[in-house]
């Protein structure tokens, strides 16, 4: 009888204290900076790989007031793909050029200083999957994340990157003490999508939110005219089964509009067609957009510009004008996460 009770004790402490042991370990894995760092620029790396005949770019910048705050990022070596060579840059001076490149200057800085919080957590995550093995990006803002050399502009335009940059050394996004999938787009049109809407993968903390004040953004409302032959046939190839009646009217039927305004399902031509496959077809700015058919022409009106899941760069810059900081700007773009320092 004691002994079954203190068995029941034993079993109850082990679960209670698993989960605690687990977050601790999960969050030891993903935030040890000097086990990151030492991937890449100590004798662990595979020779060939990541040697410094290949990786060992000059790295302008070193001398900078800046990077001597910028104790994290300025040890961390980043291996970057930027055409079809690898270049090897401290992560303050690839994230420099992530700013440059990604976001427009003008912005207030608690909106820049959210897209380089964004930016390194997207870096160090792709870091951790070699996304591009032996890199951990690549410099092409349609895939990675866009990237400017910060050598190449103009001392003002590159100290206020740097300085950006350094003011949030070190810090990322988590959730649940794992560094999350940090996407980011231009404008929303108003309000985001989720992950599942696009990417088919649900992430709890990328869902739908309102993203108000963007109306300023170059590309907050499009136009994209298709020729109706052009339109006609590309659906034809796509589904070989599309009907068009000769009443315009009739090609368009039922339209299922996701959580966050995109058009999820549109049906031409007596066929389901996806928004984000009509978007890729006919290079639209987003899949919230409005179908008006005339005689000669398909006239696509969209609202926001990119895949509208994550965090908004022009919401962003809108909240930062209202006075949120940039960690408030985080929490609302990815709700449920926490900004931390990694070291
Ligand atoms: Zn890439």
């Amino acid at each position: 009888m004691k002994d079954s009770v203190i068995s029941a004790i034993i079993v109850i402490l082990f679960w209670a204290v698993l989960p605690i042991l687990c977050t601790a370990q999960s969050l030891c894995l993903r935030a040890d900076p000097a086990q990151e760092a030492s991937g890449v620029s100590n004798s662990t790396a595979p020779p060939g790989e990541l040697g410094p005949s290949e990786c060992d770019a000059p790295g302008p910048g070193q001398a900078s007031p800046a990077l001597e705050r910028a104790c994290f990022d300025a040890a961390f070596r980043m291996p970057v793909l930027r055409g079809d060579e690898t270049v090897s840059m401290d992560l303050h001076y690839y994230l420099t050029g992530v700013l440059l490149a990604e976001t427009p200057l003008s912005f207030a800085d608690e909106a820049l200083k959210a897209q380089a919080v964004a930016s390194r957590t997207y870096a160090l995550r792709s870091y951790s999957h070699r996304r591009h093995d032996p890199c951990a990006v690549c410099a092409n803002p349609g895939c990675c994340q866009g990237w400017e050399d910060p050598a190449a502009v103009s001392p003002e335009a590159r100290a206020r990157a740097e300085a950006i940059v350094a003011e949030t050394d070190g810090l990322v996004i988590l959730y649940q003490g794992e560094l999350i999938d940090a996407t980011f787009f231009s404008c929303s049109g108003g309000q985001t999508e989720t992950a599942a809407a696009v990417w088919g993968s649900d992430l709890p903390y990328l869902q739908t939110v309102d993203s108000p004040g963007e109306e300023n953004a170059a590309h907050f409302e499009d136009e994209t005219r298709i020729p109706l032959s052009e339109f006609q046939k590309a659906l034809a190839e796509q589904d070989e089964a599309v009907q068009f009646p000769d009443a315009l009217g009739a090609w368009v039927g039922n339209i299922r509009y996701t959580s966050g305004g995109g058009v999820d399902e549109i049906e031409l031509g007596g066929r389901p067609f996806r928004g984000t496959w009509l978007r890729r077809r006919f290079g639209l700015r987003s899949t919230a957009f409005a179908l008006e058919l005339t005689d000669s022409e398909a006239i696509f009106t969209t609202r926001g510009f990119g895949h509208r899941v994550g965090m908004s760069q022009y919401g962003a810059d809108a909240m930062a004008r209202s006075g949120s900081s940039f960690k408030e700007i985080l929490a609302w773009y990815y709700q449920g996460t926490a900004v931390e320092r990694i070291s």
